[in-house]
């Protein structure tokens, strides 16, 4: 989604927004009913845990521990090819480094700091690239509100480090 100002190269040498150590647990991306079947169809190993009473899921990543990176693996991940899901990925990954974050109420959109080509780039770029047009008519901003507003547990509790780009 935000190709223009991240390469896919970059993302295919880090990946580092693919795999989760277990303070980084919370941020494993939260997956509908209907989308978790529908992944479920194409790819039955991959397993799903209830996300508390919110009616969605997470990935289940209890067996997917790499000993050697010490990280929890997403099991959507593919070593060499990357993601399997293509136009399955979950809302938070289709936006990734941006996030739909809560602050004290009120929606907010960040950025996560651990992908250092997006974090260092000038507000601007960070910025601008939101209010670009990307999906249909809409802005990635307005995409990212919609969403968030009409599925709430796409939404994170943001937290110190993230820096707020934009306020509901
Ligand atoms: S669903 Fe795909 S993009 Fe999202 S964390 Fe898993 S492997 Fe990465």
């Amino acid at each position: 989604m935000i190709k223009d100002i991240l390469s896919p190269l970059s993302c295919a040498g880090c990946r580092l927004c693919c795999s989760f150590d277990k303070y980084e647990i919370w941020q494993t991306p939260t997956i509908s009913r209907e989308l978790k079947e529908r992944i479920q169809r194409s790819f039955p190993h991959i397993g799903f845990t209830e996300n508390g009473s919110s009616g969605s899921y997470l990935f289940d990543m209890r067996d997917t521990w790499d000993e050697e990176r010490e990280l929890f693996l997403c099991p959507a991940l593919d070593p060499r090819k990357g993601c399997i899901l293509g136009d399955d990925k979950p809302f938070e990954c289709r936006i990734w480094p941006y996030k739909a974050m809560d602050l004290n109420g009120t929606l907010v959109i960040s950025i996560d700091p651990i992908c250092r080509e997006m974090y260092e780039k000038p507000l601007s770029v960070l910025v601008g690239e939101l209010e670009k047009i990307t999906e249909g008519d809409k802005t990635l901003e307005e995409y990212i509100y919609g969403e968030a507003e009409k599925t709430p547990a796409l939404v994170k509790p943001c937290e110190k480090g993230f820096p707020i780009l934009k306020v509901r």
